[in-house]
């Protein structure tokens, strides 16, 4: 798609970087790359949405039926969780962008072993989007995507959440840090966690987030 030297380039830029990451969510939008997207013949894909100045990243595991009908990541129930607990935080929508691994959501809900075509084909939008913006800190929501980024298994997200990670993306020469934090879909069960409820985990994870870009700039 983008070389690593061209994605350099383009990040330099203002101009370059707003047509850049225009072109790149058309064409994500519009990508039949793999057989999930064959069984949506009605729905387009669901690009990343938000600032291309953007110093905090959130990637989220997959769009669900919402998300697809709307073609904007996080905009359903668990979206709606997210916006409250990132208004709690004073975070700025134009310091966030927000995108998924996948950009289509398996019609049977499984999440893709990661090897697979899908897998590979929605983790180039991803780290091409990661190269133009190049954030100060990225945020896993939810254990799929922790793992998922890091080459991880077998975490426990409830434990291992609200940490800050250094993170080098090789492909991208980037160094950044990642926060992992809870799904909002979980923060909306009434769950027991000690002392702190999910919701208030991820409301503090991402002020540690905001923390960390504004002490950046
Ligand atoms: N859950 C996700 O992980 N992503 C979305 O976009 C919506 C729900």
């Amino acid at each position: 798609m983008f070389t690593e030297e061209k994605l350099k380039e383009i990040s330099l830029n203002q101009e370059l970087k707003e047509k850049a990451l225009k072109w790149l969510q058309n064409k994500n939008k519009n990508c039949r790359g793999c057989d999930i997207k064959k069984d949506y013949q009605e729905h387009l894909a669901v690009p990343g949405h938000g600032s291309c100045n953007a110093g905090i990243f959130i990637v989220g595991e997959a769009p669900g039926n919402d998300e697809m009908l709307a073609g904007k990541p996080f905009v359903g129930r668990a979206g709606k969780k997210l916006d409250e607990a990132i208004e709690e935080t004073g975070l700025n929508r134009d310091e966030l962008y927000i995108h998924n691994i996948l950009s289509c959501r398996p019609l049977d809900n499984k999440f893709p072993h990661h090897k697979t075509k899908e897998i590979q084909i929605c983790r180039n939008w991803l780290t091409a989007e990661l190269g133009i913006i190049r954030p100060k800190v990225v945020i896993a929501v939810g254990k799929v995507p922790y793992e998922y980024l890091l080459g991880l298994k077998n975490t426990r997200i409830t434990n291992e959440r609200g940490v800050q990670i250094p993170w080098y993306i090789k492909e991208l020469d980037l160094k950044t840090i990642l926060i992992p934090t809870l799904h909002p879909s979980y923060c909306m069960r009434k769950v027991n966690m000690g002392d702190n409820h999910p919701y208030e985990c991820m409301v503090q994870d991402l002020a540690l987030a905001k923390k960390i870009n504004k002490e950046s700039i």
